[in-house]
């Protein structure tokens, strides 16, 4: 039997990754959580969610996880703080590299899910916490009677626009297309909301502003008018990309950087399995992310059984 630091790490302490660690602290494995930043992931920024079954009235997205993570502790997963930035899947010991140590493990589970996509306009990064956002439950409150724009199409954009209709005067509420591809129910919701206003068919080209966002430059993408939208406020929602660069040459990923997995969430490489937003899916939620991390967690048991 090779020698090694743990049966499994798992990378990422988003849903995933602690789900997966619920499964193996209970297959008994020798396992380990890593995570870069804190516990939680990227629902940990959503004010409610009701599509995930087992609350009937929604729940906080912090409040979700926060279950999920004393529910993985209780049953004996350790969650450490570490960043991996190299990992070395070569050998049959998986080498996963932080800046302070190095862990060598029989399998991983990558489950490292995603961070938000920039629009890539001027004036977006220079106006980063000054106006432009990624997450209304954070910033939000900040613009109670003012007027706000929101970017996107999806479930994220509606529902978060309805989030921040709660506090600003008005919502824009920009969109590329002619049509939100946001479920139904949101969309009805977003209709009956008297702040929100539709901007169908258009891109935003440039943020702009002295110390601080003033306005919107907002192009139509069928006219090609183009106008200022006066605005304090930008929040972004136009889809996400995989926290994978780590993996760029170790692991086989599609164009956008997402891993390419099989039904057992095998990845390219034996012993390594991935789960959640950084694998090629076409449903980024937690109920997916859950479920993957389910089968990731037995799949990595089982090729761990078969190294014995
Ligand atoms: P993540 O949640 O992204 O977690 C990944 C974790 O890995 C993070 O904690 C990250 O810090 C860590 N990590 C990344 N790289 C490394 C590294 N190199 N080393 C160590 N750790 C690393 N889904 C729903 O089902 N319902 C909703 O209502 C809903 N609303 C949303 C609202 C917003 C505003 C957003 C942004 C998302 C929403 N989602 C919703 C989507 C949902 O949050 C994601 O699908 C889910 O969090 C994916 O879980 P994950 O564990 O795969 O990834």
């Amino acid at each position: 039997m090779i020698s090694a630091d743990y049966d499994l790490v798992i990378v990422g302490a988003g849903p995933a990754g602690l789900t997966a660690g619920i499964y193996a602290a209970r297959a008994r494995m020798k396992v380990l959580c890593l995570e870069k930043t804190a516990p939680g992931g990227q629902i940990l920024v959503s004010d409610h969610v009701e599509n995930y079954p087992g609350f009937p009235e929604g729940i906080s997205g912090a409040e979700l996880v926060s279950h999920m993570q004393r529910q993985a502790e209780r049953l004996g997963l350790p969650i450490e703080s570490g960043d991996v930035l190299y990992a070395d899947f070569a050998g049959p010991v998986k080498s996963l590299a932080l800046s302070d140590r190095t862990i060598s493990a029989r399998s991983v589970i990558v489950a490292t899910g995603a961070s938000p996509r920039r629009l890539s306009v001027p004036g977006e990064a220079q106006f980063y916490g000054k106006g432009v956002s990624f997450c209304a439950t954070c910033d939000g409150p900040f613009f109670r009677g003012q007027d706000v724009a929101a970017v996107g199409g999806g479930d994220t954009a509606v529902q978060e626009s309805l989030f921040l209709a709660r506090f600003a005067r008005k919502v824009y509420l920009i969109h590329r297309r002619d049509a939100l591809r946001a479920a139904a129910i949101l969309q009805e919701r977003a209709q009956a909301e008297p702040k929100i206003e539709m901007v169908w068919d258009s891109v935003v080209t440039a943020v702009k502003g002295l110390d601080a966002v003033e306005s919107l430059a907002v192009k139509n993408v069928k006219t090609g008018a183009e106008r200022l939208l006066p605005v304090s406020g930008c929040f972004v929602w136009v889809g996400v990309l995989p926290n994978t660069e780590f993996l760029s040459g170790v692991v086989k990923l599609d164009q956008g950087g997402f891993i390419i997995t099989g039904p057992r969430m095998e990845t390219s490489v034996p012993g390594v399995f991935a789960a959640g937003d950084c694998r090629d899916t076409p449903l980024r939620q937690v109920a997916t992310a859950v479920g993957d991390a389910a089968i990731a967690a037995m799949s990595a048991e089982q090729y761990v059984a078969s190294l014995y």
